[in-house]
């Protein structure tokens, strides 16, 4: 039976690693002991498992109660359970981005179905699988806690004795925060750094426009700070930042091409272009969407660099054609 895996990383930094039932197969959340009590970083998914997991999780962490629950971004594998943990564990205290709450209440608690489906047809996906894969995947479960803080780029947060500056790293998601300890150098990332995969930056139907380019931007900045170690939201723990922000740029410098590419072969949508793209690892039923938003993000990135251009709204062209 799936169970929550609890691993202390260094003294009072406790990884709460929770099962997904996805290809991705788990989210790491986090606790930091301090004098006030615990910080919980991010929650995991909205459902029942997840908040027995929690309690399993609470009981095994102690007696000492939690003083704060810190979101990093919107995405239903990290607010989904977010009002349940509030509940669950009383945290007094609940700290979001001010943009990534905007968007979390906008796409959980304002969104439709009708539109996201409608959004997949017009960037070229047949009418009968966006109708699936938007019926596959609205029930979430997403509840969101109410925040108590809303917290920018350049605010303070102090967790487990330690005060962390947050830090607005957009790309995988246009709100998303991370906070990087000011004596320790360590970043508690969510999915702005990843090992072994790549945060998926897709334009989803809320998502601004050139996630990409502000994604790069992220990359950029991440090697410049060089924090001392990234605790993630998934995989493995990050100690050579500059050279995983430096990999995964130069993997999007490659789709770039291949996306160009694919423009030349005759595609026009980013449905036919993700094709072409992934042609050599066919996408299951799951990857269609992510791979149609991220296409559009190269698609995106293309026109706005001059390689590409939009003869109409979610149609693309070769710059040259
Ligand atoms: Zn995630």
């Amino acid at each position: 039976m799936p169970q929550p895996t609890l691993t202390e990383l260094e003294p009072g930094l406790v990884q709460i690693t929770m099962p997904l039932p996805w290809a991705l197969d788990h989210v790491h959340c986090y606790a930091l002991a301090g004098r006030d009590g615990w910080t919980l970083v991010d929650a995991g998914l909205g459902s029942d498992a997840t908040l027995r997991w929690w309690t399993q999780a609470l009981a095994q962490l102690g007696p000492e109660p939690v003083a704060r629950l810190l979101l990093t971004h919107y995405h239903p594998d990290h607010v989904g359970a977010s009002a349940g943990l509030a509940e669950l564990s009383g945290a007094p205290e609940v700290v979001q981005g001010r943009l990534d709450r905007a968007m979390a209440v906008a796409a959980w608690e304002q969104g439709s179905d009708d539109e996201f489906e409608g959004y997949l047809r017009d960037h070229g996906m047949p009418a009968a699988l966006a109708a699936a894969s938007t019926r596959a995947e609205s029930r979430t479960g997403v509840r969101l806690a109410s925040p108590t803080r809303l917290v920018d780029e350049g605010d303070r947060v102090v967790m487990g004795d330690e005060a962390f500056r947050v830090l607005h790293l957009p790309g995988h998601a246009d709100g998303h925060i991370a906070l990087l300890g000011e004596t320790s150098g360590r970043l508690l990332g969510g999915d702005v750094l990843l090992d072994e995969i790549t945060p998926n930056v897709g334009r989803w139907p809320d998502t601004a426009r050139d996630p990409l380019g502000r994604y790069l931007a992220t990359l950029q900045r991440l090697s410049e700070l060089a924090p001392r170690r990234v605790y993630p939201g998934h995989g493995p723990v990050i100690d050579d930042a500059p050279s995983r922000a430096r990999e995964i740029a130069a993997h999007h410098d490659e789709r770039l091409d291949a996306a160009a590419a694919a423009l030349e072969e005759g595609a026009e949508t980013a449905y036919d272009a993700a094709q072409l793209i992934w042609r050599d690892e066919p996408l299951g039923f799951h990857e269609q969407r992510f791979a149609l938003v991220e296409a559009i993000s190269h698609l995106e990135r293309l026109t706005e660099t001059g390689r590409a251009r939009e003869p109409g709204p979610r149609r693309w062209r070769p710059a040259l054609a």
